[in-house]
């Protein structure tokens, strides 16, 4: 028989923090000055919770940037003592872990190429074995959720009891409307299965574009999503990676106020 999982309701993580969550920032942390200005302003609107940068990128092809490294986290660090804000970070293997927590990043996450890899998620969880982390699980790029929930059950199974999940969308072949189509199914079987578990949405990789962020996001909301990760940055079409998806500060703020929550509707 499986193990019964004890998850910590998202409401206890932060419990100042109203639903639904939100996570912002780069792509990519590129410069000090880039990924500062931009959480900065992200902080102005009032709207972001959490200030999320990509510091170690997994690329899809060689000779693309790969991600500034370690430094970044000082940039980041840095960026919360200046705005107050919690931090996020895409980990990958121990380094990361333990780069990460040396930093005080709040919460680590593992990436959509990560969790199809039970070795490295296995590492992950090993480096997490006794400390008070607070993890969310990308799904599997491929739409396979018992690879997901093996992925939360590792995590689970290391101490971890401040667990999410991120519907991030599932990569398939050829053209279609959305980069990763969201097929949200997936996440709603996940979340029957796991009823205790904070689901965030991820319209940005979703999306491929920022048109259908708006509409991307409200969906979550109607699903009851706990929260949104949207990539931002200050300058979008100057961004060092995904580019077409990321949108500044100010538009950020206008599709989180554009939002209509469960609680409004009813
Ligand atoms: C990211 O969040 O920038 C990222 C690489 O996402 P994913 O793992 O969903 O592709
Ligand atoms: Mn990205």
């Amino acid at each position: 028989m499986k193990d019964r999982m004890t998850i910590e309701p998202i409401q206890n993580w932060f419990p100042e923090i109203e639903r639904p969550l939100i996570i912002s920032g780069p792509c990519s942390a590129e410069t000090e000055e880039q990924l500062i200005s931009t959480c900065q302003q992200l902080a102005a609107t009032g709207e972001v919770d959490v200030l999320r940068a990509g510091i170690w990128k997994p690329r899809t092809r060689p000779n693309n940037f790969e991600g500034v490294g370690s430094i970044g986290l000082k940039w980041l660090q840095k960026a919360k003592e200046l705005t107050g804000l919690r931090t996020a970070v895409e980990v990958a293997n121990i380094k990361h872990v333990y780069e990460a927590l040396k930093h005080g990043v709040d919460i680590l996450w593992i990436g959509a190429r990560t969790t199809v890899n039970p070795f490295s998620v296995q590492e992950i969880a090993d480096a997490l074995q006794g400390v008070d982390a607070t993890v969310l699980v990308k799904n599997p790029i491929n739409a396979d959720l018992e690879l997901w929930i093996g992925a939360i059950e590792r995590i689970h199974k290391a101490g971890v009891r401040k667990i999410g999940a991120i519907h991030r969308g599932f990569s398939k072949y050829g053209e279609s409307k959305f980069r990763n189509a969201p097929q949200w199914q997936i996440p709603i079987e996940l979340k029957r299965r796991l009823p205790e578990i904070a689901m965030i949405c991820d319209p940005s990789h979703i999306c491929g574009n920022r048109e259908m962020l708006a509409e991307i996001s409200q969906e979550a909301m109607d699903l009851n999503f706990d929260g949104l990760m949207i990539e931002s940055h200050r300058t979008p079409d100057q961004a060092l990676s995904d580019a077409k998806q990321q949108v500044t500060p100010d538009r950020l703020a206008e599709i989180t106020k554009g939002l209509v929550l469960r609680k409004d509707k009813a």
